[in-house]
């Protein structure tokens, strides 16, 4: 394992969240390391057209995500291409181990990693991941050419992602388990004048159907319990995300189901110099905006609680000398 290096400020995640933090931290002299995960950009990467950024009517997602990485580079943040695999907040330095290797010991840390697509939790699912099961219309759509789609879900990505997938599929089949929808009310507008779309309410799915690929799906109604089978060839999983947290579950206090607890009005975690920004804390609003939003506040938390010295460590042992210089120090 090579040496450790130290460093002013970690920053796990490079969605919305960590990109915005790295340029506030980077504008404050902090140095920030940025560890960008398996998926570089985040969640918007896995999108087109986002209408709801400020400044741009409309701008494809990975083009956004692409920008703000420039940003926080060209601003002085070191980007690395790794995931962070373990992370102890239990003594300072806190330590971070990459798969690549690395070990990072950090003054502070920000973590902004976001959110992971859910599954309906089917082994059929799970056996045809990957044969026609995605979660991930940007990614996946272009293979479904001339074929009928089923998208589970009542969300805006669930609209979203079937709105999108009608440039490819003859048929889209949005199914939701209730009979009414919770996406904003101009995508439900888009989605139900659309001609290509039909709608199954109070449906949920049994099965999917195939052996090496899909062949359809084996719906239930919720009330009657009545069952029939919607024949498709690819089926889309949108039922929302879940906070990426597992790195600090036991480390942190979480809420509401796994998000990291902070404190209202700030991004301070119930361990002092640990700050958590973007859908990583956010049941509510997950936007790319409140998430950029959020990691601004996180950098200029992590700042504050640098500056103030070791005497924040509320309850802690600081077993490092802090380093005043703003550049990276080798150990
Ligand atoms: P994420 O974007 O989830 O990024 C998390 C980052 O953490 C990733 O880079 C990941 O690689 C990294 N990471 C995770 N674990 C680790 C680890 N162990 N080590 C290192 N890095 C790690 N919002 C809008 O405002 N407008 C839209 O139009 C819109 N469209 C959307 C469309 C889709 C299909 C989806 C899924 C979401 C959409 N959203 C939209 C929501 C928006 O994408 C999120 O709110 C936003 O991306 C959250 O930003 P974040 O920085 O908190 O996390
Ligand atoms: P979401 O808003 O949580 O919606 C998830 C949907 O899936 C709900 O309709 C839910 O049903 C359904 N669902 C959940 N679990 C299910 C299960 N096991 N089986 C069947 N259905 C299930 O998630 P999202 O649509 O991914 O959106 C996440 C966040 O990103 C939201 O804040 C959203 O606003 C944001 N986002 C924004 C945009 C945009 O602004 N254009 C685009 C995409 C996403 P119920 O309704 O019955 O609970």
């Amino acid at each position: 394992m090579p040496d450790p290096r130290r460093v002013r400020l970690l920053i796990v995640g490079s969605g919305p969240a960590g990109y915005t933090a790295a340029i506030y931290a980077a504008r404050a002299m902090l140095a920030p390391v940025l560890v960008q995960g398996l998926e570089p950009g985040g969640q918007l990467t896995t999108t087109t057209e986002v209408e709801n950024w400020p400044g741009d009517e409309s701008v494809q997602g990975p083009d956004l995500m692409a920008r703000m990485e420039s940003h926080a580079r060209a601003m002085g943040t070191e980007i690395v291409m790794d995931i962070v695999s373990r992370l102890d907040l239990s003594r300072r330095p806190f330590r971070a181990e990459t798969d690549g290797g690395l070990v990072l010991l950090a003054d502070a840390v920000i973590l902004a990693t976001g959110a992971r697509a859910k599954w309906l939790g089917l082994p059929s699912e799970e056996r045809l991941k990957g044969f026609g099961v995605s979660a991930c219309a940007t990614c996946d759509g272009f293979f479904f050419r001339g074929k009928e789609i089923a998208v589970i879900g009542g969300g805006n990505t669930a609209v979203e992602e079937a709105l999108f997938l009608t440039n490819f599929a003859t048929r889209v089949t949005l199914i939701h388990r209730r009979d009414s929808l919770r996406a904003e009310k101009i995508l439900q507008d888009r989605l139900f004048r659309h001609p290509k779309i039909e709608v199954i309410w109070n449906h949920t799915v049994e099965e999917v159907l195939g052996e090496s690929a899909v062949e359809g799906l084996r719906l239930r109604h919720v009330a009657t319990g009545e069952e029939r089978i919607l024949p498709c060839q690819g089926a889309f999983v949108a039922i929302g995300h879940a906070p990426a947290s597992d790195l600090v579950a036991g480390q942190l206090e979480l809420h509401n189901g796994g998000y990291v607890k902070v404190e209202p009005g700030s991004t301070r975690t119930s361990v002092p110099g640990v700050f958590a920004a973007g859908d990583l804390t956010d049941h509510v609003y997950r936007q790319a905006v409140t998430s950029a939003g959020m990691g601004c506040m996180a950098a200029l938390d992590a700042e504050r609680w640098l500056a103030a010295g070791p005497e924040s460590a509320v309850g802690e042992t600081v077993s490092q000398t802090r380093d005043p210089s703003p550049a990276l120090s080798h150990y």
